[in-house]
């Protein structure tokens, strides 16, 4: 069995991009900037934008960090986004979701320059990824595919099960295997009989947000299995996934930990989406 280290897959791939980022200024004057913009105070919020400013100077990015008051209005908001847009020092735009529920995340989405949209969640960036034209990927499902991968799995011929269809991993990852030439069942809350299905992986993607639902006896012997999860341990009140790790470990032939897994790479794809985006718009 392989724990995948998604700490050393994502350390590689920082690297790349940061000797990819000092090779620009002699080119084109300067590197990329990152724009990251917090509204309110949300603890697990306030975590993410301090590890993404702590990324982007580990790899030579430059970036800005704006705090906004829990009380901003939406309006405010999408003037800041659409002065972000046409500021041509900008190269990615990032707003930290959840926002406060006043504001709409599908309008703040709508808003951000797809060409600055370094998440990836832009519609027209969504389409992209579905109809297989150019597009920013987004970063997470990016970074499952980059993990299986960097253990030498090819999806080709092989059946997944995504468990989580989410617009934001459970969908992208699904479509992403299945470009890879995967078979593709996605499973929901709605799934009849969950384990006769996920017994049937040989790639087991798990994004459902529930802690350890997964369980050794859901798991064929020698599947991949890829947790997404960040969840509460309902007993310990530990960081922990979807998977219930010490039951599933013993048979799946390869697994990610948590924490150390699927999220580095999220930060690390963000990185090196800011980088494409920047290059894409010389
Ligand atoms: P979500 O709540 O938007 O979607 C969850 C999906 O799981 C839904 O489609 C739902 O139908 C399905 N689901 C829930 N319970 C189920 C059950 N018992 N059986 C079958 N299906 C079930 O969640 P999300 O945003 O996709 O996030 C999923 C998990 O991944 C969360 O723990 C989140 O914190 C984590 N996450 C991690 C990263 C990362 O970088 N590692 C990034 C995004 C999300």
């Amino acid at each position: 069995m392989t724990i995948i280290d998604g700490k050393a897959v994502s350390a590689a791939l920082k690297e790349s991009v940061k000797q990819r980022v000092a090779e620009l200024p002699e080119k084109y004057g300067r590197v990329p900037h990152l724009v990251v913009v917090r509204v309110g105070e949300d603890p697990a919020s306030v975590v993410y934008v301090r590890n993404k400013e702590k990324a982007c100077e580990a790899v030579g990015i430059k970036n800005s960090t704006i705090v906004l008051a829990e009380s901003t209005s939406e309006e405010e908001l999408l003037n800041l986004i659409m002065a972000l847009n046409s500021d041509d020092t900008v190269d990615g735009i990032l707003v930290q979701l959840p926002l406060p529920g006043h504001i709409s995340e599908a309008k703040v989405i709508e808003t951000i320059a797809r060409e600055k949209d370094v998440d990836g969640f832009h519609p027209y960036n969504v389409a992209g990824l579905w109809q297989k034209t150019p597009h920013v990927a987004p970063c997470t499902p990016a970074g499952i595919m980059k993990l299986l991968a960097s253990i030498g799995v090819d999806p080709k011929g092989k059946r997944a099960v995504v468990i989580g269809r989410s617009n934001i991993v459970g969908l992208p990852v699904a479509k992403m295997l299945l470009d890879a030439n995967a078979t593709v069942t996605m499973c929901h809350t709605r799934t009849v009989d969950l384990p006769s299905v996920t017994r049937q992986a040989e790639i087991l993607v798990v994004a459902a947000g529930r802690a350890k639902m997964v369980t050794g006896d859901m798991v064929a012997p020698g599947a991949i299995v890829i947790d997404v999860g960040m969840d509460r341990d309902p007993e310990t009140g530990k960081l922990c996934g979807d998977v219930d790790f010490d039951s599933v470990a013993p048979i799946a032939g390869a697994i990610t930990p948590v924490p150390g897994g699927v999220g580095p790479m999220t930060i690390a794809c963000l990185m090196e989406n800011t980088l494409e985006c920047f290059l894409a718009n010389r």
